[in-house]
């Protein structure tokens, strides 16, 4: 923790202390584990710390955590394992000033309760005095011996929950818990680039951060050259904080906010308020549904935060957490802002070729240039095949003569690129009804994309294969939903280490799908939200549908408008998307009258 006081003592909180401390289940499953003993070795002023798994036909067999710290005296390891002994907190005021990971004393206890541990620790800087061996099983020791060891301290996990048979049942499978890890040790490392960090899973290194590497060199470790490229540097000072980090273009999007990393303190946090400021700050850049890639750390004063809120400290409370959140998002807007990004003109497209206009960035200060291009930006009749093929995927080919009128409904126009306005007529009553082209279509492809599975999943082979280059915790999660992702058409093929070449997807997407689209239905089926969906087949006909249907922000031809519509009339149910959202309002000719007041 502070290099000032190596191996500081170790003494147990008093009783009032650990009344005020919020308690909870510490150890909820092996990367908890993980998370625990790596901020140890994090407080413990490591440089280096190394992560190993084991992992066999039992799951997760055992994990090491090895760290060059400040290691510990043998009267000093023999208290660490009792509950509530700590180093890093003598009083509850402590806490407001506390800068260290850990201040409850809580988790070298829980682990040792519910597993078998041995620890080697030596203090830095001993010289020839001997090493500590302990062995502590279901929290007995039951080895203690002098050994020879370098400087540092070791711990191996093995046997978790061996005593506790009903958290074991509820392990997931090993590659979900491996996927945790690397979720935990992503977040960590980006929290700490001055540190190095190397897990290795059966001995295969999956992640490797550099002593003294800069956030720029972790990101560019963990997520490849790509995204380091297009990154802008934000560095702000306001009234109760400094926001540092890293933000990506507006050209690199997302599904939703699992890439907005955000670090309070150096403690990596989740929440929802902060990174939604975030996508504040982004404004209109980024397409409604969109989110940005973004890694923050925020230095906020220790007195205006709250760590003491809960049990894994996964969420802090921070006070003036208006200020804070107004203040992010003003951050971000003028990094963005001063970032100049350009739109350049595109020129008026040529026949027969299809210019791709770049948008770039001149940088105000230096490093970064980006000409990535922006998808809003491309010319409008690129944008009209791509919608005809869309739609053309999605008409009745049993029903090959469909008009593409719908009898008594006309099309007036497009408002936004949103909405289509229609006017419809029967008898004698005439009404104005306003259509969502997006959950419109999603209608039609997810009734299609169901009917296509009673049928039996035809798929059909891509033009170009899409590659998917992924973090080692998205490649664990995609590994484990190939079966699910087969079900339904879509052939992934393992393409070097956490590629995947996409080769085959369901008929409906068509032969050439943009590699957006294939990105964002991996992400969702990968994501939460479908992982604890109780229908899960349900869930990732819902994620075709959204990702392949046409989106809001795109212009239409009157005679697609038309289309569309006459597909939307022959669904069985016109008037909601499968969300349960209305595709359509109407506005009749007596709701108009009451609007303008005539009666
Ligand atoms: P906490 O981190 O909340 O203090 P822990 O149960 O995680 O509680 O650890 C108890 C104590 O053991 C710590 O306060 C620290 O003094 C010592 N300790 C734990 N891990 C290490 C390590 N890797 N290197 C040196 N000391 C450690
Ligand atoms: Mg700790």
């Amino acid at each position: 923790m502070n290099a000032a006081h190596p191996d500081p003592r170790i003494r147990i909180l008093d009783e009032e202390t650990v009344n005020q401390i919020a308690a909870g289940e510490v150890v909820e499953r092996p990367a908890s584990v993980v998370k625990e003993l790596v901020e140890n070795a994090i407080d413990a002023g490591a440089a280096t710390v190394r992560i190993e798994i084991i992992s066999g036909g039992g799951g997760i067999e055992r994990m090491r955590i090895v760290d060059d710290g400040t290691g510990m005296s043998r009267e000093n390891v023999r208290l660490a394992f009792l509950r509530h002994a700590t180093s890093k907190l003598r009083a509850i005021d402590d806490l407001h000033r506390i800068r260290s990971m850990g201040f409850r004393g809580e988790a070298l206890a829980s682990i040792a309760a519910v597993a078998r541990v041995e620890v080697v620790t030596k203090p830095r800087g001993s010289g020839a005095v001997p090493a500590t061996r302990l062995v502590i099983s279901g929290g007995e020791i039951v080895e203690d011996e002098e050994t020879g060891a370098p400087d540092g301290t070791s711990v191996a996990v093995e046997d978790l929950f061996f005593n506790t048979p009903a958290r074991k049942k509820f392990l997931k499978s090993t590659q979900t818990e491996v996927r945790h890890m690397y979720a935990i040790m992503e977040q960590i490392a980006l929290a700490h680039p001055d540190l190095s960090f190397r897990l290795l899973h059966n001995g295969r290194e999956r992640i490797a951060t550099q002593t003294k590497g800069t956030l720029l060199d972790t990101i560019s470790t963990l997520y490849g050259s790509d995204l380091a490229r297009d990154l802008i540097p934000v560095d702000g000072r306001t009234a109760y904080m400094q926001v540092e980090g890293l933000i990506a273009a507006p050209a690199h999007t997302r599904p939703n906010t699992a890439q907005i990393l955000i670090s309070v303190n150096r403690r990596q946090i989740s929440s929802a308020t902060l990174a939604r400021a975030v996508r504040e700050g982004y404004g209109t850049l980024l397409p409604k549904d969109r989110f940005p890639v973004a890694f923050l750390s925020l230095t906020i004063d220790t007195g205006l935060v709250d760590v003491n809120v809960h049990p894994t400290k996964r969420e802090v409370r921070i006070s003036r957490e208006a200020d804070v959140v107004r203040e992010i998002a003003s951050v971000i807007r003028e990094t963005l802002r001063s970032a100049r990004l350009i739109p350049q003109a595109s020129s008026p497209p040529v026949p027969g070729h299809a210019p791709v206009p770049e948008s770039g960035y001149t940088p105000s200060a230096g490093a970064w240039q980006v000409a990535a291009p922006v998808r809003a930006y491309h010319p409008v009749h690129r944008e009209q095949s791509a919608t005809d093929t869309q739609l053309r995927l999605t008409e009745n080919t049993a029903d090959e003569t469909a008009e593409t009128e719908q009898p008594g409904m006309e099309v007036i126009g497009q408002l936004d690129a949103a909405y289509i306005m229609v006017t419809s007529s029967s008898g004698d009553h005439e009404e104005l009804i306003l259509v969502d082209q997006h959950a419109a279509h999603e209608r039609v492809l997810y009734e299609q994309v169901r009917a296509k599975r009673e049928r039996g999943v035809r798929s059909q082979e891509l033009l170009v294969p899409v590659i998917l280059t992924l973090r080692p915790k998205e490649a664990a999660a995609v590994r484990e939903a190939l079966p699910l992702l087969l079900a339904e058409g879509f052939v992934l093929e393992e393409f070097g280490r956490d590629s995947f070449a996409v080769r085959t997807v369901p008929v409906v997407l068509g032969k050439q799908v943009e590699p957006e689209v294939i990105d964002d239905i991996i992400a969702d089926v990968i994501g939460d939200e479908l992982r604890s969906a109780a229908n899960k087949k349900e869930g990732i006909t819902c994620i075709i549908a959204c990702r392949g249907a046409i989106k809001a922000g795109v212009h239409m031809t009157r005679e697609q408008m038309a289309r569309l519509l006459s597909q939307l009339f022959r669904t069985d149910n016109p008037s909601t998307c499968p969300h349960g959202r209305p595709t359509m309002v109407s506005f009749p000719r007596e709701r108009l009258d009451g609007m303008f007041r005539r009666t």
